[in-house]
Protein backbone atom coordinates (compact mmCIF):
# COMPACT_ATOMS: atom_id res chain seq x y z
CA UNK A 1 0.00 0.00 0.00
CA UNK A 2 1.04 3.14 -1.32
CA UNK A 3 0.69 5.29 2.19
CA UNK A 4 0.86 2.64 4.66
CA UNK A 5 4.10 3.37 6.90
CA UNK A 6 4.24 -0.20 7.65
CA UNK A 7 5.05 -0.84 3.68
CA UNK A 8 7.35 2.01 3.92
CA UNK A 9 9.44 0.51 6.69
CA UNK A 10 9.69 -2.42 4.39
CA UNK A 11 10.55 -0.94 1.16
CA UNK A 12 13.14 1.14 3.44
CA UNK A 13 11.61 4.24 2.81
CA UNK A 14 11.54 5.15 6.43
CA UNK A 15 14.09 3.82 8.96
CA UNK A 16 13.20 1.55 12.09
CA UNK A 17 15.29 -0.26 14.26
CA UNK A 18 14.60 -3.78 13.00
CA UNK A 19 15.50 -6.47 14.94
CA UNK A 20 13.89 -9.70 12.92
CA UNK A 21 13.06 -10.14 9.41
CA UNK A 22 12.21 -13.19 6.59
CA UNK A 23 10.64 -13.71 3.89
CA UNK A 24 6.93 -13.22 4.98
CA UNK A 25 7.69 -11.54 8.73
CA UNK A 26 9.55 -8.21 9.90
CA UNK A 27 9.67 -6.43 13.61
CA UNK A 28 10.82 -3.69 15.02
CA UNK A 29 11.12 -1.90 17.72
CA UNK A 30 7.91 0.47 18.47
CA UNK A 31 8.95 4.30 18.56
CA UNK A 32 6.40 5.10 21.02
CA UNK A 33 7.51 1.85 23.36
CA UNK A 34 4.73 1.68 26.35
CA UNK A 35 7.81 -0.54 27.35
CA UNK A 36 11.74 -0.62 26.51
CA UNK A 37 11.52 -3.31 24.17
CA UNK A 38 8.25 -2.99 22.88
CA UNK A 39 8.25 -4.97 19.61
CA UNK A 40 5.75 -4.66 16.45
CA UNK A 41 5.49 -7.91 14.12
CA UNK A 42 4.12 -7.15 10.65
CA UNK A 43 3.42 -9.76 7.93
CA UNK A 44 5.30 -8.26 4.80
CA UNK A 45 2.23 -8.58 2.48
CA UNK A 46 -0.18 -6.03 3.04
CA UNK A 47 -3.43 -6.65 4.93
CA UNK A 48 -5.28 -4.69 6.48
CA UNK A 49 -6.01 -6.08 9.58
CA UNK A 50 -6.39 -9.56 11.39
CA UNK A 51 -9.46 -10.70 9.88
CA UNK A 52 -8.39 -10.09 6.31
CA UNK A 53 -5.12 -12.23 6.87
CA UNK A 54 -4.44 -15.21 5.40
CA UNK A 55 -4.34 -17.97 7.43
CA UNK A 56 -1.02 -19.17 6.18
CA UNK A 57 0.04 -15.56 6.93
CA UNK A 58 -1.08 -15.51 10.51
CA UNK A 59 0.61 -18.71 11.04
CA UNK A 60 3.79 -17.58 9.93
CA UNK A 61 3.27 -14.38 11.91
CA UNK A 62 2.62 -16.26 15.02
CA UNK A 63 5.48 -18.37 15.00
CA UNK A 64 7.29 -15.54 14.91
CA UNK A 65 6.09 -13.75 17.45
CA UNK A 66 7.11 -16.44 19.62
CA UNK A 67 10.78 -16.75 18.58
CA UNK A 68 10.79 -13.06 18.96
CA UNK A 69 9.21 -12.29 22.34
CA UNK A 70 11.87 -14.94 23.65
CA UNK A 71 14.61 -12.71 22.32
CA UNK A 72 12.62 -9.08 23.66
CA UNK A 73 12.32 -10.87 26.90
CA UNK A 74 15.87 -11.72 28.03
CA UNK A 75 17.32 -8.77 26.25
CA UNK A 76 15.28 -6.45 28.77
CA UNK A 77 15.21 -8.74 31.20
CA UNK A 78 11.26 -8.43 31.73
CA UNK A 79 9.48 -11.06 33.69
CA UNK A 80 6.35 -11.43 31.27
CA UNK A 81 4.64 -9.53 28.23
CA UNK A 82 1.28 -8.60 26.72
CA UNK A 83 0.76 -9.77 23.36
CA UNK A 84 -1.76 -7.49 21.67
CA UNK A 85 -3.42 -6.69 18.59
CA UNK A 86 -5.52 -3.36 18.16
CA UNK A 87 -8.12 -4.31 15.10
CA UNK A 88 -9.90 -1.37 13.46
CA UNK A 89 -10.13 1.86 14.90
CA UNK A 90 -12.91 1.56 17.09
CA UNK A 91 -10.28 -0.47 19.14
CA UNK A 92 -7.28 1.62 18.82
CA UNK A 93 -5.15 0.32 15.71
CA UNK A 94 -3.59 3.73 14.12
CA UNK A 95 -2.20 1.48 11.64
CA UNK A 96 -3.91 -0.38 8.88
CA UNK A 97 -1.31 -2.82 8.18
CA UNK A 98 -2.12 -6.14 10.34
CA UNK A 99 0.24 -5.82 13.32
CA UNK A 100 1.18 -7.70 16.74
CA UNK A 101 2.55 -5.71 19.87
CA UNK A 102 5.22 -7.72 22.18
CA UNK A 103 4.89 -5.81 25.10
CA UNK A 104 7.02 -6.69 28.09
CA UNK A 105 6.18 -6.61 31.42
CA UNK A 106 7.99 -5.65 34.65
CA UNK A 107 6.80 -5.74 38.71
CA UNK A 108 5.58 -2.09 39.31
CA UNK A 109 5.95 -0.69 35.44
CA UNK A 110 2.45 0.72 36.52
CA UNK A 111 0.57 -0.45 33.51
CA UNK A 112 -3.17 -1.36 34.19
CA UNK A 113 -5.39 -3.91 33.24
CA UNK A 114 -8.83 -3.02 31.45
CA UNK A 115 -11.27 -3.74 34.11
CA UNK A 116 -14.14 -6.15 33.44
CA UNK A 117 -18.11 -5.73 34.25
CA UNK A 118 -20.59 -7.91 35.01
CA UNK A 119 -23.46 -9.42 32.73
CA UNK A 120 -27.00 -9.33 33.97
CA UNK A 121 -29.11 -11.91 34.55
CA UNK A 122 -28.80 -14.71 31.39
CA UNK A 123 -27.62 -11.84 29.17
CA UNK A 124 -24.29 -14.03 29.22
CA UNK A 125 -26.22 -17.41 28.06
CA UNK A 126 -27.66 -15.20 25.06
CA UNK A 127 -24.97 -13.74 23.69
CA UNK A 128 -23.28 -16.85 24.03
CA UNK A 129 -26.30 -18.79 22.07
CA UNK A 130 -26.15 -15.90 19.53
CA UNK A 131 -22.12 -16.03 19.04
CA UNK A 132 -22.85 -19.97 18.37
CA UNK A 133 -25.22 -19.80 15.59
CA UNK A 134 -22.81 -17.58 13.78
CA UNK A 135 -20.23 -19.92 13.83
P1 LIG B 1 -1.78 0.29 16.48
O1 LIG B 1 -2.43 1.37 17.29
O2 LIG B 1 -2.04 -1.08 17.00
O3 LIG B 1 -2.07 0.44 15.00
O4 LIG B 1 -0.23 0.49 16.70
C1 LIG B 1 0.58 1.24 15.87
C2 LIG B 1 1.91 1.37 16.58
O5 LIG B 1 2.87 1.75 15.61
C3 LIG B 1 1.94 2.43 17.68
O6 LIG B 1 2.30 1.82 18.92
C4 LIG B 1 3.01 3.42 17.21
O7 LIG B 1 3.81 3.90 18.26
C5 LIG B 1 3.81 2.59 16.22
N1 LIG B 1 4.47 3.33 15.15
C6 LIG B 1 3.94 4.30 14.37
N2 LIG B 1 4.84 4.73 13.47
C7 LIG B 1 5.97 4.00 13.68
C8 LIG B 1 7.26 3.97 13.08
N3 LIG B 1 7.57 4.79 12.06
N4 LIG B 1 8.17 3.11 13.58
C9 LIG B 1 7.87 2.30 14.60
N5 LIG B 1 6.67 2.27 15.20
C10 LIG B 1 5.73 3.11 14.76
ZN1 LIG C 1 1.11 -1.73 4.67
Amino acid sequence: MIDCIFCKIIKKEIPADKIYEDKNVLAFLDIMPINEGHTLVISKKHYEDFLTTDEETLKNLIIAVKKITKAVLKAVNAEGFNLGLNNKRVAGQLIPHVHFHIIPRFKRDGLKHWSGKKYKENESKLIASKIKSFL
